[in-house]
């Protein structure tokens, strides 16, 4: 018989090309939150509040005290690859901001209801706009959808609401908000340890209490100790190391070999954006090894600063993981000064104790 003739190639529709994207971007409401928090941090914010309904599937608000948005830019805000942060490829290399690449927004409002309010210091009022798939919907069907006057404070509001709405077997996935609560909880707590003279809140719906409060004078060892508890705030020893030749300098704060905590946490910022690396992980593992007894393991929050030209961004969709020029030296040299730090606080304590 004859061989089965080929379907014809069609394009896609663009929302569904643009669902499937930001599906990628966005595959869990921690990560929307974490972009929101990167805007907010960009936007000299000092103040941020977080409030979550259902694990975040059905509110997500974050509220900042920073510059604004210019009413003109919110008919374009939720467009993809609108950005105040990036005009030139080159840029992408130089870019000293969190976001960069205007995708974040957009791709929420294609899967989420989206609310913006916002005031500039210039701006008498606040302006309150809803998106949807990229541009400005009315907030009731047959009402305009231009931006309305409001009254507000200075900074803006993002209010996502109903995330995955549409893409009802991710919704599905989603078993229980707790777990997505403690994810958001994660990724605030991270950012509100890293971000000097910035205050968190974070706050689920209907609780009387706050799980994270965070003043804007709070050291950094003030802030791990709100977040991670007195015990590991009691036992850090400071560290700090730069080398020229490899563009990076790093610092942090890491227990010491007196204590130890049952799980590794690491708090590892490049560039002041919050990463996952599997080969830091692996090394800090390692360097603790010699110094805790069995099971036992460190709790390290790592600043590192490489230049911005030797690190590539780009190599997934939700930025988690970054690579960088000479990672295996300067890891080993990050380690090497936290090994010599560990040495001496146990070197001291061998003293103490012969006294
Ligand atoms: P990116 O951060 O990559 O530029 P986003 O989609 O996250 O892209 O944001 C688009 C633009 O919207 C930003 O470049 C910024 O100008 C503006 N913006 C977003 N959130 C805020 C905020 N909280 N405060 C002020 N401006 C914001
Ligand atoms: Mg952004």
């Amino acid at each position: 018989s004859e061989p089965a003739r080929p379907k014809r190639i069609k394009a896609l529709d663009p929302d569904v090309v643009n669902k499937i994207a930001a599906g990628e971007i966005i595959v869990a409401p921690m990560h929307a939150l974490k972009e929101l928090i990167e805007n907010a941090v960009d936007a000299g914010s000092t103040s941020l509040e977080v409030l979550v309904k259902d694990g975040g599937l059905k509110l997500l608000q974050i509220t900042d005290n920073g510059h604004g948005i210019d009413r003109e830019d919110l008919p374009i805000l939720c467009e993809r690859f609108t950005t105040s942060k990036l005009k030139e490829f080159e840029d992408l290399t130089s870019i000293g901001t969190y976001g960069f690449r205007g995708e974040a927004l957009a791709s929420i409002s294609h899967i989420a209801h989206l609310t913006v309010t916002t005031k500039t210091a210039g701006s008498s009022c606040a302006w309150r706009a809803h998106y949807g798939d990229g541009k400005l919907v009315p907030a009731k069907p047959g009402q305009n959808a231009a931006p309305k006057a409001t009254a507000g404070r200075g900074g803006t509001q993002i209010t996502v609401e109903d995330l995955f709405y549409n893409i009802p077997t991710r919704r599905r996935a989603f078993r229980s908000s707790s777990e997505e609560y403690a994810k958001i909880l994660d990724v605030v707590g991270r950012y509100a340890v890293h971000c000097a003279g910035v205050a968190f809140s974070c706050r689920k719906h209907g609780d009387s209490g706050v799980s994270i409060s965070t003043p804007s004078s709070a050291t950094t060892v003030d802030r791990i100790r709100q977040i991670h508890g007195s015990a590991v705030a009691n036992e850090l020893v400071e560290f700090e190391i730069a080398e020229k030749k490899l563009g990076f300098q790093a610092s942090g704060l890491a227990t010491n070999a007196n204590y130890h905590v049952k799980k590794t946490v690491i708090l590892l910022f490049i560039n002041h954006r919050a990463v996952e690396s599997t080969a830091v992980k692996r090394a800090i593992e390692q360097t603790y090894s010699t110094f805790l007894p069995k099971g036992g393991h460190p709790f390290i929050y790592l600043d590192l600063e490489i230049e911005p030209q030797r690190v590539d961004v780009n190599v997934h969709p939700t930025k988690r993981e970054v690579n960088f020029l000479n990672e295996e030296e300067i890891i080993e040299m990050v380690c090497s000064e936290i090994r010599s730090k560990l040495a001496q606080v146990d070197e001291s304590r061998t003293f103490l104790t012969q006294t």
